[in-house]
């Protein structure tokens, strides 16, 4: 029998929690991590439907994109669709496991990826790398330097350089300064673990960009279309091969299309950088009104709907399961989530 943890560390070998955005929260939400686990549903949103379908399926996981849960709650009443779903899941003893923007932001096996073998782009990368490498420098007394090392060390970070420091203010206490490397994807655990340490005195600590060398992780993809097409083909194209009932776009470019950067879910955030990268597209969802004005002339936007955008995220997340696990069965979702509705 496998158990929900089992599957939560899994998924996490693709996807590491350390690359969730600041305001996500992937992970386990409901559940138990030693339950096992009897079969498992695959989905975008752990709505109430959906926990309703899990159990008629017999399912006691549910692993979701997106978590319906993203800030502490105080009150479990039941007033709002988030409550009724956790309620349903808790009384049912189904566990709902997330993996969000740590799939959005890892090259290999996620959700960009499948945009990419969706449209047949060639040469791709990730378009906004994030797991650069930090320095973090640390003063500190010097009597608490050991605590500190092993602290960030156990964390993932690697100490360099340790060097005596004179602090005008502190004459009767030795401070040292400690250098250590941060790849980006540990960033805010080690500095949670710098502001939640009241037993350090820390002085003073501040980290600066190292550089950006691996590309495997960060936001949005890029990447070229194996020939040049028009603008129109390409929004055929896109219609057809991201099964979207319809695409928002700015006025059709002059010029061919071949250099695409891509983000599914809401990828408007990154509509400066494509335009940096010189894309002759950008292909996302939730753009504003008045971003289509700021591609003006710049880039060329495709907004296909953020559920069309991650739909294929659910095949790709049970296949993975399923390719994995052979003593459980593993279902995609079929009840439709999208809260979004298009009339002709
Ligand atoms: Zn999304």
């Amino acid at each position: 029998m496998t158990t929900v943890g089992e599957i939560a560390r899994f998924l996490e070998s693709i996807a590491p929690l350390a690359y969730q955005e600041d305001y996500d929260n992937a992970g386990l939400l409901t559940g138990a991590p030693e339950k096992q686990v009897s079969a498992v549903l695959v989905c975008l949103d752990a709505t109430e439907a959906v926990i309703d379908e899990a159990i008629e399926r017999g399912c006691n996981l549910v692993v979701t994109h997106h978590p319906i849960l993203f800030k502490a709650i105080k009150k479990l009443t039941g007033a709002t669709h988030v409550e009724r779903a956790l309620i349903k899941a808790i009384k049912n003893d189904v566990a709902i496991y997330v993996i969000h923007t740590n799939l959005d932001n890892v090259y290999y096996n996620g959700v960009n990826q499948q945009i990419a073998d969706k449209l047949g782009l060639q040469d791709t990368r990730i378009l906004q790398p994030s797991a650069a490498l930090f320095s973090l420098v640390v003063t500190l007394p010097a009597s608490q330097r050991e605590n500190l090392c092993t602290q960030l060390t156990t964390l993932g970070a690697e100490a360099g350089t340790i060097s005596p420091v004179q602090l005008p203010e502190a004459t009767q206490q030795a401070f040292v300064q400690i250098t250590f490397k941060v790849p980006g994807g540990l960033k805010h655990a080690v500095l949670e673990a710098l502001r939640q340490n009241n037993a350090l005195e820390i002085a003073d600590y501040s980290l600066h960009l190292l550089d950006h060398k691996d590309v495997t992780v960060g936001a949005g993809m890029i990447g070229y279309l194996p020939t040049p097409i028009t603008g129109q083909t390409f929004l055929q194209m896109v219609k057809d091969s991201m099964a979207a009932p319809c695409v928002r776009y700015t006025a059709i470019p002059d010029k061919p299309i071949q250099k695409v950067a891509f983000c599914g879910g809401s990828g408007s955030f990154l509509l400066p950088e494509a335009i940096r990268q010189g894309a002759d597209v950008f292909l996302s969802s939730d753009f504003k009104y008045h971003q289509f004005f700021d591609a003006t002339d710049q880039v060329f936007i495709a907004d296909i709907g953020h559920f069309e955008s991650e739909q294929y995220t659910t095949p790709l997340l049970a296949d993975l399961l399923s390719k994995k696990f052979t003593n459980f069965a593993v279902h995609c979702v079929k009840t439709i989530t999208n809260p979004v509705n298009y009339f002709f």
